[in-house]
């Protein structure tokens, strides 16, 4: 048997007009898709879904999903159109138990998910599956369930979360200069994750004025989690995208294997 392992993505996804834009933030991802083996499905943990329980999406064909207001008519009118996997929706569901995942029929693909894997993967032909955040439970609670995800990179599933490690909409700023606290923020995240100091990045998002502000709800937040729970020994980490956007946006992704 090898142990080869897909690697794990954190992606830092910003506003949903990366979607359409050809921009510094798109073309890494479009590069970093391109430079991947093709992987055997993306299992994607999205900030946009949040659950009471988890959930995982099982249908064949997955929707596209527009859950964000006011944008150009041209964001929703992109279609992804990856075929869903039922097969995996059915494996995520076992290596997560005992806890309960509930297979889903109803839910889709969010823009946390499509507005980067277009770039990533823009023919659409790997399947894609949705875990959903449980918002119920606290940080600790996603980094455990996470661990359980692991036998998937070693049957080719990439598994990517989607969100951002500082997202403050109340108080982006459209002259685009990144704010002090949340420049503080991000130094302080980027510093957690390069040391491995995960039980540190737990208690993150309380841990100074900065971090109350980066994090004012997690749901952002949590999808990083899943990705350092996957961080096995003498794996190679690299950040990607590391620019603070729109005053309050962190972009920095983290790549793990
Ligand atoms: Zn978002």
């Amino acid at each position: 048997m090898s142990t080869q392992r897909f690697p794990v993505i954190f992606a830092g996804h910003g506003s949903p007009m990366n979607a359409i834009e050809d921009n510094r933030f798109s073309q890494t991802w479009g590069d970093l898709g391109a430079s991947l083996e093709q992987p055997k499905a993306i299992l994607c943990i999205s900030a946009h879904w949040q659950t009471g329980g988890s959930q995982v999406t099982a249908m064949e064909q997955p929707k596209t999903i527009y859950d964000f207001y006011g944008f150009p008519p041209e964001l929703y009118q992109q279609v992804y159109p990856a075929p869903g996997s039922p097969e995996l929706a059915k494996q995520v569901q076992s290596a997560l138990g005992p806890t309960p995942v509930v297979l889903d029929q109803a839910w889709g693909l969010d823009h946390g998910t499509w507005s980067v894997l277009m770039h990533m993967f823009p023919k659409a032909d790997v399947p894609v599956v949705q875990l959903s955040l449980d918002a119920t439970q606290p940080e600790a609670y996603h980094f455990e369930l996470a661990k359980r995800l692991l036998p998937l990179r070693e049957q080719g599933v990439l598994v990517l979360g989607s969100g951002n490690i500082v997202h403050n909409l109340r108080l982006l700023s459209f002259e685009g200069r990144p704010l002090d606290w949340a420049l503080e923020a991000d130094a302080r995240s980027k510093q957690l994750i390069e040391t491995h100091d995960y039980q540190g990045m737990l208690q993150f998002p309380n841990s100074s004025r900065a971090a109350r502000l980066a994090v004012p709800t997690n749901e952002h937040f949590l999808p990083l989690l899943y990705v350092l729970a996957l961080h096995q020994e003498g794996e190679e980490l690299h950040f990607f995208n590391e620019d603070v956007s729109l005053g309050s946006l962190s972009m920095r992704s983290v790549i793990i294997g």
